[in-house]
């Protein structure tokens, strides 16, 4: 492969030529161009109970993921739920992120159905940012057959912010002289990494827009949410953040598998052998500074066929907690195949992967909304803290003594998980 070296070089004007692309209702729309009939209708796409995707007709609805099927159904009467295709959308992904590269050799990958791209320096042969995004969305519409949605902006945080406000299947540039009048009207909620809990704080003081922070000094800020959120929050409602993507060479996924010889297995066994997996891969997760968006559980069985299984977190992560639930919800789905099949090894690999400060603004929100003083603690904030507390203190004694220090509980209660070869993967991409 040859090597391309791209300088970028910075100029005086500011320009809006960084691009956030993100595929409307994925699943549910791959679902819609695969089935003429589910075209127009509300469609979602569920499994294990779970409501995992919804078109738009859907979230029309009332429809939000993920929500338990019953509900679903309950809001939408008329709703039509179709099973995951995961293949499929595997190979819809490959297709736009080829589309992607064509487009411009400088694409950060957010998730499975959405990047950054930089398009500056571009102008000359492929016209202007917006020329390029329109073209994008002509391109993945005829080849991929998919609506996607493209916000253009100076920076990818304005980007994003963007294209969530354009959805779906639309187009909106923010120029550089534009970003007051898009960013000021918008309630905090919408912006990119304010939850629920920092908006219900910051509404609890009558601030329910980007102008009402906008006007505030930041030390009014640091004092409401602390010293990272306030400052972090004060750059961002002035259009202060990084006007450039996050590239380099990185892993396209972290995996470890484990044999664990012909059965049977009690469930136990293998729950406690996947444990001990997805500690190891976080654990390297968070020694190369990334968050995963996306958990693929891998089976082999007796007769020596093997599935895969996957999920796509709504926000990267590298807590350990996060990423073991995801790993095991997915085991609990197999658990049908597992005791057809008898199963003789199991892996699990984490893929999405993104630099780890891309998300970090969410954390210092909840981390801030969590521990803001004012009694109004939500508890999931509090334990996204607790977790981060625990990986790094897992992570520490690891480093210290080895990454067998420590092990967990459950995998004591049964060594057998501990025996047996096994083998760490790492998918160069
Ligand atoms: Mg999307």
């Amino acid at each position: 492969m040859c090597e391309r070296v791209f300088v970028s070089i910075p100029s005086a004007e500011p320009r809006a030529s960084i691009l956030h692309a993100d595929l409307d209702s994925f699943y549910a729309s791959v679902a819609q161009r695969d089935d003429p009939a589910l075209r127009g209708r509300p469609v979602a796409v569920g499994g294990g109970g779970v409501i995992l995707a919804a078109s738009y007709e859907a979230k029309r609805a009332g429809i939000s993921t993920p929500m338990p099927g019953h509900r679903a159904r309950a809001l939408c009467p008329g709703l039509v739920i179709v099973r995951p295709d995961f293949p499929t959308y595997t190979a819809a992904s490959r297709a736009v992120f080829a589309i992607f590269r064509e487009t411009t050799p400088l694409v950060q990958g957010v998730s499975v159905d959405e990047a950054f791209l930089d398009v500056g320096g571009l102008g000359r042969i492929d016209g202007s940012p917006v020329d390029i995004a329109a073209r994008l969305r002509r391109r993945v519409a005829h080849e991929v057959g998919l609506p996607i949605t493209v916000g253009v902006a100076r920076t990818p945080f304005l980007a994003k912010t963007a294209s969530q406000a354009a959805k779906p299947d639309g187009l909106l540039e923010v120029p550089p002289d534009g970003e007051r009048a898009f960013l000021h009207p918008l309630p905090l909620r919408r912006l990119w990494g304010v939850g629920e809990a920092t908006a219900g704080r910051l509404g609890s003081f009558g601030l329910e827009t980007v102008g009402d922070l906008a006007a505030l000094p930041e030390d009014v800020l640091v004092g409401l949410l602390g010293r990272a959120g306030g400052r972090h929050l004060y750059a961002v409602v002035h259009g202060r953040t990084s006007t450039t993507l996050s590239l380099g060479h990185r892993r396209s996924s972290i995996g470890a598998q484990r044999a664990l010889g012909r059965g049977p297995h009690r469930p136990e066994h293998v729950h406690a052998a996947l444990l001990g997996l997805v500690d190891r891969v976080t654990r390297r997760l968070r020694e190369a500074e990334q968050l995963a968006g996306t958990v693929v559980l891998r089976l082999r069985f007796d007769d020596y066929t093997a599935v895969t299984r996957s999920h796509s977190l709504a926000h990267p992560t590298a807590s350990t907690a996060r990423l073991a639930d995801t790993a095991v919800s997915l085991l609990r789905q197999a658990r049908p195949l597992v005791r057809a099949r008898g199963i003789t090894l199991v892996g699990v690999a984490l893929g999405g992967l993104v630099a780890d400060r891309v998300e970090q603004p969410e954390l210092s929100f909840a981390e801030v909304a969590a521990g803001g003083g004012a009694g109004r603690a939500g508890g999931g904030a509090a334990r996204v803290r607790d977790t981060r507390e625990l990986d790094a203190a897992v992570d520490a004694l690891g480093h210290r003594y080895g990454g067998h220090a420590l092990t967990r509980a459950s995998l004591l209660r049964d060594r057998d998980a501990l025996a047996g070869p096994s083998l760490d993967e790492a998918v160069e991409g």
